[in-house]
């Protein structure tokens, strides 16, 4: 049956490279119905902040199958991420980028680089939210569900059987983000053994970046957080020669979206000179999701041909190692030549039937309810220009009942009783509440401590509650 997908031609070199890739597509015979949505630049500037307009999400709705052309996001205030906002209105949460080497047709420093970055693609750093809590303080709420990381940490492992993959290593940073690494740290330990077929291995984000960029032969399927996979995605693509290579997809439980990594590339557009592979190489990770698997086949060989019979765009051309330069639509047309050839040096690509990359099916394990217990607030208050002490006494005052003011920190660090020497002060504190020994309070202590420092005229610029759930604290610093 003809599957129809939703088309954006982009911005920039997104319709060189889009009118490459379907061509290439169309002469492979992939049963697909184009439907062509704008998004992008124009629809910004005619004044739509999201860049997308209502009849693109009936058209993406409807397809549920989305290949997109690199946007071009304007300058200046009040344009909205385009990805940013598909991503979260799509619920696309695995962000899947093979990265490969293709040595030594193409130059590369690491010839035996085959990796794949699955990045959580909702939560973390990028959920977007953001406060000002005073003057001189500004924080962004790394948001991390049990949900979240089980989804992707399930999606990894069930990527890596589905594609004839031997290992998934966990990059993270718990040892010092307890709560939200510790977490996925935990889930992705727990989730591990249920997938004996795979290894499983872990590294703290800054030693795996740098092992990633030294050797990145030895890694197969990273999974990780949204910021972390961000970053190490861009480094491992790069690691392969060119942006122009570097393929990805973007998985949801409903609708998916391929696309090249690069973006809209606006020094090179028009000039036909745009290397359209990594927008190929996404509508082949399309054509396996929509259950094509030998037209992806077909087209994947026919480029890995191309690239060893040295046919190259002008960012992959070297006179050593090229025998022809060609441009945007003369990549196509030399992929289109070779159609039903497999490649003799690189080894030819079989994707099999079945295999989709869609696990749309990914079943979360129910969790046990905890028993929560509210022991305390940390309250962050302006300074008015007091020291911690002066402040600790203003207070003491006033605080009665269950919860005593345990200390005060300045940006995450105790200045009162102890400490202080040297600790920068800003103008906002965060003062802990608890009940010592830990013991239930109700929220009626903590709104009692609320009223009264708010009548000795501070600003309360936040609240956290701090809970024991089944007898451990669930906070942390
Ligand atoms: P870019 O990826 O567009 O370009 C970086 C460099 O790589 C440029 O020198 C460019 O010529 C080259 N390049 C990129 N793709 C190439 C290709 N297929 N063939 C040959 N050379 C290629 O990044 P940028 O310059 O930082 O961003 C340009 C615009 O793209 C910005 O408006 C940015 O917001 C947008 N962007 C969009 C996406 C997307 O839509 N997914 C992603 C990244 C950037």
């Amino acid at each position: 049956m003809t599957t129809p997908i939703t088309v954006t031609y982009g911005d920039g070199i997104g319709p060189e490279i889009m009118k490459a890739t379907l061509a290439v597509l169309k002469a492979a015979g992939a049963d697909i119905a184009v439907e062509e949505i704008d998004v992008g630049e124009k629809v910004y500037l005619s004044g739509i902040a999201t860049g997308i307009p209502d009849s693109a999400w009936d058209s993406l709705n409807k397809t549920k199958v989305f290949l997109k052309a690199p946007i071009t996001t304007p300058v200046g205030e009040g344009y909205k991420s385009l990805n940013v906002t598909m991503r979260k209105r799509l619920g696309l949460f695995a962000n899947v980028r093979p990265c490969v080497s293709y040595t030594p047709y193409v130059a590369t420093k690491h010839p035996q680089l085959d990796v794949v970055v699955v990045r959580e693609n909702e939560e973390d750093l990028y959920a977007g939210i953001e406060y000002q809590q005073s003057q001189d303080e500004v924080e962004s709420i790394k948001l991390v569900t049990a949900q979240g990381c089980e989804r992707i940490i399930r999606y990894a492992f069930g990527y890596a059987r589905a594609n004839g993959r031997q290992r998934v290593t966990c990059f993270h940073k718990a040892n010092i983000m307890k709560q939200t690494d510790g977490l996925f740290l935990r889930l992705f330990r727990e989730i591990a053994p249920e997938y004996p077929d795979i290894k499983a291995d872990e590294m703290i984000i800054d030693i795996g970046t740098a092992r990633l960029a030294a050797s990145p032969e030895k890694f197969d399927v990273i999974v990780t957080l949204n910021l972390y996979g961000d970053i190490i995605s861009d480094v491992a693509a790069e690691l392969t020669g060119s942006v122009g290579l570097g393929a990805s997809s973007n998985i949801g439980p409903n609708i998916a979206m391929f696309e090249a990594i690069h973006g809209s590339a606006p020094d090179i557009a028009g000039k036909d000179m745009a290397n359209p592979s990594g927008l190929l190489l996404s509508s082949v990770m399309m054509l396996v999701h929509i259950g094509q698997p030998d037209v992806a086949s077909a087209i994947h060989n026919a480029w890995l041909r191309t690239i060893e019979d040295g046919v190259h765009t002008g960012d992959l051309y070297k006179p050593e190692l090229s025998t022809q330069k060609v441009g945007t639509q003369g990549f196509a047309q030399a992929v289109i030549a070779r159609l039903g050839q497999k490649p003799q040096k690189f080894k030819p690509v079989s994707y099999r039937a079945g295999i989709r990359e869609n696990i749309a099916n990914i079943t979360l394990k129910p969790r046990a309810a905890k028993t929560i217990t509210l022991v305390g607030a940390d309250i962050y208050v302006g300074s008015q220009g007091l020291s911690p002490a002066a402040l600790a006494e203003k207070i003491n005052h006033t605080v009665g009942g269950a919860l005593k003011l345990q200390h005060i920190s300045s940006r995450g660090v105790p200045v009162w009783p102890k400490g202080g020497d040297g600790v920068l002060l800003v103008d906002r504190f965060r003062c802990r509440f608890i009940s010592e020994p830990s013991q239930a309070i109700s929220y009626n202590d903590i709104l009692a401590i609320q009223k009264n420092l708010s009548s000795l005229g501070l600003d309360i610029a936040k609240l956290e509650t701090l809970r024991l759930m089944d007898g451990k604290p669930a906070y942390q610093g």
